[in-house]
């Protein structure tokens, strides 16, 4: 079985112990396999079947597993009896904070499925400049927990900007915050464990999720702004100062450009963020705007494609408007690298992108709490 992939953002929460890592081998193998006999999860993950009875006994009692009926009969003897996930002890609580003018927070279960989602209309201020007031994030989380139907194991939050190791947002032009302890916040309003990271880890995590075999990709989220998640041999690239895939604010081009939220000009996201590309769009000839932004997002992946010899250039956000640009794109990266031998460079949407940074963040609760991908 290959190792577990995931997105490392901070110091890892990894299983302490060999128990909990057999613990959280049972629950990845029925979340493969769905409902499965003890003797057959034994096989899987390589223990006595006496072991495997004890893994999943204590799985039963901490409602993560639940029985499952019989198998069909296939010979002699009794039929084995199932296990399966229980969804209702495996549920998370996911914010994204990445979508322009709206936060919005979900109860998600195992199989990413959403039981309640809330939102609500928040936006930094343009005449006085007032960030978001990181209390409503804090209620809007306690809304949504208050609906889930069983206890959660966390809190999962995608946020645009620099997220250090602690959970605090250092910077996030978009959402107006600087050093916000939003970790502490919501850790403290909730008592649960709380995980922040940059809404491009989080997307990251779930195209990871549902595109297994990509090892060397970097995943360009467009929303609010613009990141991007790098993952190098299988493992996010996270920095110097947690701040990878930070490219929104890079200027490109050597023209003077719009003002951006940062307060210098020709940033990548005023080409190319949700909020601008809508605005171009609706005053201007929409095959100019797409070529335009399309061109400086390649000039800005060029190097870090070639420097990092990456296969894939992934593109996440509203379809509609990322789908035009998945050719521009191809178009301009090709002009400015080597081909390669083994082909050209994949340029695509991302697998699954609604909701992406949400079913991200529950995806990396689960591993934190459960090492289960
Ligand atoms: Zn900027």
């Amino acid at each position: 079985m290959n190792a577990p992939r995931r997105v490392r953002t901070s110091a890892a929460v990894l299983p302490a112990d060999g128990r909990r890592q057999n613990l959280s081998l049972v629950l990845q193998t029925l979340r493969r396999l769905g409902p499965s006999s003890r003797a057959q999860l034994a096989r899987e993950v390589g223990v006595t079947k006496v072991t495997m009875s004890d893994l999943v006994a204590e799985l039963i009692s901490e409602g993560r597993v639940r029985d499952a009926g019989t198998a069909a009969q296939q010979g002699p003897g009794k039929p084995a009896t199932l296990v399966d996930l229980d969804p209702a002890g495996l549920l998370t609580v996911a914010v994204d904070l990445s979508v322009p003018a709206r936060l919005q927070a979900a109860v998600v279960d195992i199989t990413g499925e959403m039981l309640h989602l809330e939102v609500r209309e928040a936006a930094v201020d343009t005449e006085s400049g007032r960030g978001v007031d990181p209390g409503v994030v804090v209620e809007l989380v306690r809304s949504v927990l208050a609906t889930a139907p069983h206890p959660v194991l966390g809190i999962g939050i995608g946020t645009p900007g620099v997220v250090d190791a602690r959970g605090s947002v250092r910077t996030a032009p978009n959402l107006g915050w600087t050093d916000v302890a939003l970790h502490d916040l919501v850790s403290d309003a909730t008592g649960l464990p709380v995980l922040v990271t940059n809404d491009s880890d989080a997307a990251t995590q779930a195209e990871l999720s549902s595109s297994p075999g990509s090892e060397d990709l970097v995943l360009v989220q467009v929303g609010r702004g613009v990141g991007c998640g790098i993952v190098s041999g299988g493992r996010r690239v996270v920095g110097a100062h947690h701040a990878a895939g930070e490219i929104g604010h890079v200027t490109v081009g050597t023209d003077v450009g719009e003002p951006c939220s940062c307060g210098r000009r020709g940033c990548l996201e005023t080409w190319l963020s949700v909020p601008r590309l809508r605005a171009a769009l609706d005053a201007a000839d929409p095959d100019d705007v797409v070529t335009v932004g399309g061109r400086r997002l390649a000039v800005a992946l060029a190097p870090l494609v070639a420097a990092l010899d990456l296969s894939e250039v992934v593109l996440a956000g509203p379809p509609e408007l990322l789908e035009p640009l998945v050719p521009v794109v191809a178009d301009g990266l090709s002009e400015r690298l080597l081909p390669s031998p083994d082909g050209p460079l994949v340029v695509r949407l991302a697998t699954h992108p609604d909701d992406i940074v949400l079913r991200g963040a529950a995806a990396l609760v689960l591993w934190d709490r459960l090492g289960v991908v």
